[in-house]
């Protein structure tokens, strides 16, 4: 069993909260998404409540080591804070240095403190056990509410853990929710269940498609990672993204479809240009006829048309990865119409992944959808059956999801 917040006490006491943090900015260096900051008020809210000594904690992005770039500070992340939570937020200018042992020292129960970007410290990434033992001393409790970054064997979220008793560690609501909702999705879907995944490469979805493959009943590929399948299927694909060593992975996957009878799509027309620009030349074609030095970088209407058709009907879509390069407004189309049909099918509607949360956000449909997580790369390794590193260490013995 996950333990969570509430089977422990935490009452009066020092509380560690691992928060995912790590929000998209403008070109200003402004948040253009609080989501992520949002979603860990409940635990946050929770602590303070119970008169705790709050002591938050989270990654921005990938700061190097040890240099202290402003581009990487947390500070916007408290001015957000300080306005959700009507509550003054105590910063400290390090990590485990001087400055947090003096904010410290201030921090009164009831009271936030934020610790500035965890990466600055080299030990993080390195789950360091020396660094992880002295963030922990900070704390009488251990709470991991970053689902975002749970797939990470991070010091704060690994070895940090493993200093506290089972007693004094568990999930927080964010992270227990995100873990619940995907496990009955894997275990118990609403038929028929469509997965729909795009983006830029198949490496990084491989496993997962893999593992989708036996649990779904359709599919849908879109995004850069149609032209591997499509080349697999001996299409010409002129400049479009492919990765060639995946043509037999890709051929595998198809097979394994025919196999357990889950009905494959792929896009029947694209959207292709001669560069990757706003400028750019574009024209709609069937992928029949992709001329060989242009690159497709949308789904073209009749796919966008046949999409909408497969979705007819079905109870659960899990959606991962935009259907092009939704970033460009040319090829952004097939992604906004992809988040409009999910939105408005009655089915269970779960976003996963950075970008397909931020399609669905620029398409207006995110309130629409049932579920978007906090985690890309987390929830396609829970999808795999994967045991996430930050999730095993809060089970208690013996325990499963
Ligand atoms: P991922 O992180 O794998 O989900 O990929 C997201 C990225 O895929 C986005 O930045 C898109 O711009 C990119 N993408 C989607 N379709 C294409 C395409 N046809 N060619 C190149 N990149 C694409």
């Amino acid at each position: 069993m996950l333990k969570t917040i509430r089977d422990i006490d935490i009452d009066g006491k020092r509380v560690f909260i691992r928060c995912d943090f790590n929000v998209p900015k403008d070109e200003h260096g402004d948040i253009s998404d609080d989501r992520r900051i949002r979603s860990a008020l409940q635990t946050i809210r929770y602590c303070l409540q119970r008169d705790c000594k709050v002591i938050l904690g989270s990654h921005f992005e990938r700061p190097t080591p040890n240099v202290y770039e402003k581009k990487y500070s947390l500070a916007p992340v408290a001015r957000r804070l300080y306005q959700l939570l009507k509550k003054k937020i105590l910063t400290s200018r390090d990590v485990i240095g001087e400055d947090t042992q003096k904010k410290y020292q201030m921090l009164k129960n009831g009271r936030v403190l934020l610790l500035e970007n965890l990466r600055y410290e080299v030990g993080e990434t390195q789950n360091d056990k020396v660094f992880a033992k002295k963030l922990a001393s900070l704390a009488d409790v251990y709470i991991n509410d970053a689902f975002g970054a749970c797939h990470r064997e991070h010091a704060s979220i690994h070895a940090m853990a493993l200093e506290f008793d089972e007693n004094s560690r568990a999930a927080g609501f964010l992270l227990n929710k995100e873990v619940n909702f995907f496990s009955r999705i894997i275990k118990k879907p609403a038929r028929p269940f469509v997965a729909v995944v795009g983006g830029s490469k198949v490496s990084g979805k491989l496993q997962a498609l893999n593992k989708l493959v036996e649990n779904v009943d359709k599919i849908i590929i879109g995004g850069g990672m149609a032209f591997t399948f499509l080349k697999a299927l001996g299409y010409e694909i002129g400049k479009s993204l492919v990765e060639n060593n995946l043509l037999d992975d890709a051929r595998e996957i198809m097979k394994k479809a025919r196999e357990k009878n889950v009905k494959f799509y792929l896009p029947v027309d694209v959207v292709v240009a001669t560069e990757f620009s706003e400028n750019a030349m574009t024209k709609y074609l069937p992928v029949q006829e992709i001329p060989k030095d242009w690159m497709g970088l949308d789904i073209g209407p009749a796919s966008s048309r046949l999409f909408r058709e497969v979705l007819d009907g079905v109870q659960t879509i899990l959606w991962n990865g935009p259907m092009g390069v939704y970033e460009i407004t040319k090829f952004q189309r097939g992604s906004f119409d992809m988040s409009r049909y999910i939105a408005e099918s009655h089915a269970i509607s779960i976003v996963g992944g950075g970008d397909t949360a931020d399609v669905a956000l620029k398409s207006s449909y995110i309130d629409e959808m049932t579920f978007v997580s906090t985690g890309g790369g987390a929830s396609l390794q829970l999808l795999e059956g994967k045991d996430l590193p930050g999730i095993k260490v809060l089970k208690t013995l013996g325990g499963t999801l």
